[in-house]
């Protein structure tokens, strides 16, 4: 099966062509071309195409796809809110995703987060560098024996619960279907926001989880609060984020994702004029930190994404069931 790979950067060749040789049934043709309704011809000829999280598979993507033959849609990510699901199911395109395959990546990035911003870690480096040794402006908070509010307590969620207890805190879980298995205390949202010194943003953007954190919900958070979310931008309504950053109502943000990210995300874009003001504005603030979308950056994770998207591949040739399908 030959399988057209969009968006590819040099490390998904590494990843993936390590192992390739073990899937002889499979060859890959890769494009450094995101998927989008312009670029979905050329997957004329492939009966399966390869996309990650940045790529658009709206409608009219899927069309143009189903048009060229295209029967399956590998996604090397665990988050499918870019397809249009619909539209897969109404031509009978199969999706596949990689569903977990290092939660430890994505919530350490999201502690990671959370102490820099707290920390000041990313201005300390530049500070000791100019030889300034002092400590103006980095001044931050204790996490331990404060209370970490996680919200979706699935794979990363629940890793970050792990690491947030390893660092002395109460853990407080909000998830629309609470997994009674979890060793986590279940409370009901207007609880973990009134709580919580950290929240922590681990659940998939749905229509319900759409702008979950908006001008209400912010109001609901104890003053001083951290936020993170390295879950989804559309989990946040960046105005009124912004709004509630203005009025000092964090001590610290950190996004590794972001509403507007898909144009510019894993692109390098230093020595151009950023078109986005929303980004321009987060980046402003000095209790902001952001991050472009790299929670899944870890080695370990990319041989388990490859590894895995090789599987999906190879058991849609062999006509086996695909255990990972999307399906809503
Ligand atoms: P998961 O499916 O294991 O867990 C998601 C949890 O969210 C589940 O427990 C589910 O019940 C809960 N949930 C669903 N709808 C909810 C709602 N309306 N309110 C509250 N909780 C709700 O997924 P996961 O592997 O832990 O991944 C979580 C998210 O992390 C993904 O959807 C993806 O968007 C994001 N992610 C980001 C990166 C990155 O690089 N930054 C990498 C991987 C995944």
């Amino acid at each position: 099966m030959n399988i057209l790979f969009y968006g590819t950067k040099k490390y998904d060749e590494e990843f993936f062509d390590a192992i390739l040789p073990e899937y002889p049934e499979l060859s890959i043709h890769y494009l450094e071309a995101n998927l989008s309704p312009e670029t979905a011809a050329l997957a004329a000829g492939y009966e399966a195409i390869c996309a990650f999280v940045n790529a658009n598979i709206g409608a009219e993507t899927v069309e143009q796809l189903h048009r060229q033959g295209v029967k399956l849609i590998l996604m090397r990510c665990a988050g499918y809110n870019n397809v249009d699901l619909k539209k897969t199911a109404e031509y009978g395109i199969k999706v596949a995703r990689v569903p977990g395959y290092s939660p430890e990546a994505v919530a350490e990035h999201a502690m990671a987060l959370a102490l820099t911003a707290n920390r000041h870690t990313h201005k300390a480096y530049i500070k000791c560098r100019e030889n300034d040794f002092s400590l103006n402006g980095l001044m931050g908070v204790d996490l331990y024996k404060k209370t970490a509010g996680i919200i979706g307590t699935g794979k990363i969620g629940m890793a970050m619960a792990r690491i947030c207890r390893g660092f002395g805190m109460r853990v407080l879980g909000y998830d629309m279907y609470p997994n009674p298995n979890n060793d986590i205390e279940y409370v009901t949202l207007d609880e973990l926001l009134a709580q919580s010194d950290l929240i922590s943003l681990h659940c998939p953007l749905t229509e319900q989880t759409h702008h979950l954190i908006n001008r209400e919900s912010i109001a609901k958070m104890k003053d001083g609060v951290i936020l993170v979310n390295t879950s989804r931008g559309g989990l946040v309504n960046t105005e009124e984020l912004i709004e509630g950053i203005r009025k000092g109502k964090f001590f610290a943000v950190g996004l590794d994702v972001y509403e507007e990210e898909n144009d510019k995300v894993y692109e390098d874009l230093s020595g151009t004029i950023l078109q986005s003001s929303t980004m321009a504005r987060l980046l402003s603030f000095p209790n902001v930190m952001v991050t472009s979308h790299q929670g899944f950056f870890t080695r370990e994770a990319l041989e388990a994404i490859s590894r895995i998207t090789l599987e999906n591949a190879a058991a849609f040739e062999k006509g086996e069931t695909l255990v990972n399908e999307v399906t809503k």
